[in-house]
């Protein structure tokens, strides 16, 4: 019997399903494989780097529609219901305070991406009993597809430590959190890329016995300005790097740089950008908004993070991983938060700018719905974009 629940047990509360799925999201091609839709309904899997309907869903209401990045998303609304406490700042989302962040553990900081901010974290949640499970990210254990990204159910401090470092490819791992919650009774400390955190925040707006919101020990988000396709990518890769297994990749200032354990190469960061998934254009959210701490780069100092504080929980959960030594923090200083504004601000105008225009060219309401007054605050505020 399929772990999964059927689509027709739950309806969906905006009235639309897996037929307007299809149509405004698998066939335009803007699906970003979070894969919360996956762990959902039987009827839809994983193929290669996309989603599809297997066989024909013959329910017209859906929570695959209703949980997707993709589709109808009343930001203001999401965001008043997940950080009802804090008034949304435009560029950055609702938060509460900025951080400089690293892991203590010097051992973590090696492995990790950065400053190990967020297998730290990860570390402290399991180790410390305040979550069973970290749901993460991990390089595929397919030798066919070995540039390809996958979920990691981590438990132990070795798993938590295999999933440490950016994989620049878009994974499905929230198709595992469905089946954690429901099957195992287990509390669950979830990392993701922006897209990923906005489909789990309406997926946690559903009422649904069989998703008990309780057991999402933390949230945390990653900032994300585009994800890669890793068909396209392994293509590029492959004949650069023959067999050699990638052990890091970066995207320093203007440069796309990939580790093997016998070489490193510098790529041209335009070129590997050609490569990003189509969907990235239509992302709105560059530090992951709605999660209760995000965690990015400094774009500075390469053994640190930048760390955002959102929710009552983020800023408890931060000020005790802090006292009890986990991670340190240190002030943000002034003019990185400008460069780190302009970042999220060039992302956002260039997104909003597209979907006004395809709106005003087909005639279909865009998929996110945002306040007119952060529309105006974001298409009026110029200056020189930062992108990673
Ligand atoms: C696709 C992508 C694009 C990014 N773009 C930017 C950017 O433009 N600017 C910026 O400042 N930061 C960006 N980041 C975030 C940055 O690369 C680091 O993940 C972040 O700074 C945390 O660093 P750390 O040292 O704490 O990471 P670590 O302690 O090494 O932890 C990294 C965590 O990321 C998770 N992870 C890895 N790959 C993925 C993935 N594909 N999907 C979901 N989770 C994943 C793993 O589960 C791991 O727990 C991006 C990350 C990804 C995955
Ligand atoms: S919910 Fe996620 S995986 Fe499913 S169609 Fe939407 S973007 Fe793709
Ligand atoms: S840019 Fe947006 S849609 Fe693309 S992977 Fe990052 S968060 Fe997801």
């Amino acid at each position: 019997m399929s772990s999964k629940n059927l689509e027709s047990e739950s309806p969906s509360p905006t009235g639309k399903g897996p037929k307007e799925l299809r149509d405004e999201v698998l066939d335009a091609g803007l699906c970003t494989v979070c894969g919360m839709c996956l762990g959902l309904c039987p009827y839809l899997e994983e193929m290669g780097e996309n989603v599809a309907f297997i066989s024909d869903c013959r329910g017209d209401q859906g929570r695959c529609y209703a949980v997707c990045p993709r589709t109808a998303t009343d930001l203001d609304a999401l965001r008043k219901a997940t950080i009802p406490d804090k008034q949304t700042d435009f560029v950055l989302g609702p938060h509460a305070s900025i951080w400089m962040a690293r892991a203590k553990d010097e051992e973590v900081r090696k492995k990790a991406q950065y400053g190990g901010t967020v297998t730290a974290l990860a570390l402290f949640a399991i180790e410390t009993g305040r979550v069973d499970t970290a749901l993460l990210t991990a390089w595929s254990q397919d030798p066919d597809e070995p540039h390809a990204s996958s979920p990691l159910i981590a438990k132990t401090r070795e798993e938590v430590l295999s999933a440490s470092g950016s994989k620049y490819t878009a994974s499905p791992t929230l198709k595992v959190l469905d089946g954690i919650l429901r099957e195992s009774g287990e509390k669950v400390f979830v990392v993701g890329r922006p897209c990923q955190v906005l489909a789990l925040r309406k997926r946690m707006q559903i009422e649904d016995p069989t998703f008990p919101v309780e057991r999402i020990g933390l949230v945390v988000g990653l900032f994300c300005m585009w994800s890669l396709s890793y068909r396209d990518f392994e293509k590029m890769i492959r004949p650069l790097t023959g067999d050699d297994r990638l052990s890091r990749i970066d995207v320093p200032q203007g440069r796309f740089v990939v580790e093997t354990d016998r070489q490193s190469l510098d790529l041209d960061h335009d070129t590997v950008r050609t490569h990003s998934r189509p969907t990235c254009q239509s992302c709105f959210d560059f530090t992951s908004e709605l999660s209760d701490l995000s965690v990015g780069s400094t774009e500075w100092k390469d053994d640190w993070n930048t760390l955002i504080v959102r929710t009552e929980a983020g800023r408890s959960f931060m000020d005790d991983a802090v006292e009890k030594g986990w991670i340190e923090v240190e002030p943000f200083p002034e003019d990185r938060l400008q460069l780190l504004r302009q970042a999220s601000l060039t992302k956002k105008r260039r997104v909003l700018e597209q979907i006004d225009a395809e709106a005003a060219k087909s005639g279909v309401t865009p998929y996110l719905k945002i306040p007119q007054e952060e529309k105006d605050f974001i298409l009026r505020t110029h200056g020189p974009g930062t992108e990673e």
